[in-house]
């Protein structure tokens, strides 16, 4: 080991050498907006990158610059030299955290998370106590007495519908265009059942056979996107096992930051051939309802919604028009754009809880620009992003629903009001 990295995958010299330091990307960082600092740049993190490969030690800066970027792929876009900055702080996060010394109350708070996060029975398992904890009056005078990670916790966390587990197995209905399995997801199971349950209904309507493979877990997007790569990789082996079994044409996804992860599956397993077979497969729900085409009927939605490009949709999957185009289709729904639309919502898996005061500060901004546009409804395509947006709206006093493309698009299907 010579310089901050050890040998096992440390940035790749030739990636850091593409950036050629115009700075384009700057005014797309969230970190850079929030503070305007160099090292809190795409550029300032990828020249200390360039420091480390040259021979300097993993320094405090290095760990914490690192540390405060929240993953959101805006500079990828905003680059012109084609900077592949997903690869090089993918590597550095994993040499970040096999390395950097944290202190112990923040490594308890990193553990606690990663071993509520990624389990999604231990998370449904969390239901019950919150649901009795929301009924209650309690949530006003024990938000005030939180630490600040427990009182971002509390404040994200949705109001909890009860919603049937899906069945393994759902007909297309009408004449069967695909078989598809669907990624039910950790937060997604546990918080939004109703979004995973809207997204099978959905597809059955536009003529696919759906299958819930029941022994699915995390697909290990949110170790991964923190450096904790041995941890994604199981993750990841065990997801390609458990939709092997079900023999599907398309693996779906309703959650942004597990999409852009499962379709890189190739990068996370590059001795495993299966990995990209199972990458290639990957598509998001907007994705293959516009590559299948329509042929469920659209009813009428007359009602202003605001769309906001969730980073891992829009940045890390290119995915832009797609979600817009299927939302337009629908009558009467007026689809209003969100000023800014590149700057991320501070949610970021979950930077969010590790960086609540930054957070909150991009949370506030993203609601004001959403509450600008005068719609009633915030529609995207990522539960960190529902949660985020919506406790950034009900701390500015101005609450705003919020729901997933999925749910809109039943809503139209079935023809009922969206509430
Ligand atoms: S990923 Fe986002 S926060 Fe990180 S450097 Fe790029 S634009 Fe900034
Ligand atoms: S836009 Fe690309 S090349 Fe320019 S400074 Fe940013 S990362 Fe480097």
């Amino acid at each position: 080991m010579d310089g901050a990295f050890d040998d096992d995958r440390p940035p790749r010299r030739e990636l850091v050498d593409d950036c050629v330091h115009c700075g384009f990307c700057l005014t797309t960082c969230p970190t850079y907006v929030l503070w305007g600092e160099e090292a809190d740049s795409p550029r300032g993190r990828i020249h200390l990158m360039k420091q480390g490969l040259d021979g300097e030690p993993m320094t405090d800066s290095l760990v914490k610059h690192v540390d405060q970027c929240l993953g959101c792929m805006a500079c990828v876009t905003a680059c012109p030299s084609g900077v592949r900055y997903n690869l090089l702080i993918e590597d550095t996060r994993a040499q970040v955290e096999r390395q950097a010394t944290r202190s112990l109350a923040e490594r308890a708070r990193r553990a606690a998370i990663f071993a509520l996060f990624p389990y999604p029975r231990r998370l449904r398992l969390l239901r019950g106590p919150l649901r009795a904890y929301q009924k209650t009056g309690l949530r006003k005078v024990v938000a005030r007495v939180l630490p600040p990670t427990l009182a971002t916790l509390d404040a994200l966390a949705p109001t909890l519908r009860s919603v049937p587990r899906p069945p393994r197995l759902i007909p297309a209905r009408g004449r069967r265009r695909a078989t598809v399995g669907v990624l039910t997801g950790c937060v997604q199971s546990a918080f939004f059942p109703e979004v995973n349950a809207a997204t099978i209904r959905v597809l059955a309507a536009e003529g696919c056979d759906v299958i819930v493979p029941p022994s699915q877990g995390c697909c290990g997007a949110l170790s991964v996107h923190n450096g904790r790569r041995a941890e994604a990789q199981e993750f990841a082996r065990r997801t390609i096992d458990a939709f092997a079994r079900a023999a599907v044409d398309y693996v779906v996804v309703n959650a942004a930051g597990c999409g852009s992860s499962m379709k890189e599956y190739g990068e996370l397993l590059p001795w495993d051939p299966r990995a990209t077979l199972f990458a290639e497969k990957v598509r998001d729900l907007s994705e293959i309802l516009v590559a299948l085409g329509p042929v469920a009927k659209r009813h009428p939605l007359p009602m202003t919604i605001a769309y906001h490009d969730a980073c891992h949709l829009a940045h890390a999957q290119g995915i832009r028009a797609q979600p817009r185009a299927l939302l337009d289709a629908i009558p009467s729904l007026d689809v209003r754009e969100i000023a800014d639309p590149d700057i991320c919502c501070g949610s970021a898996g979950v930077w969010n809880i590790l960086n609540p005061e930054p957070a909150a500060a991009l949370g506030e901004r993203k609601a004001r620009t959403v509450l600008d546009t005068g719609a009633s409804l915030l529609v995207t395509a990522n539960p960190g992003c529902l949660m985020q947006i919506a406790a950034a709206a009900r701390k500015l006093g101005t609450p705003i629903d919020v729901a997933h493309t999925a749910t809109v698009l039943d809503a139209s299907i079935r023809g009922i009001t969206l509430s």
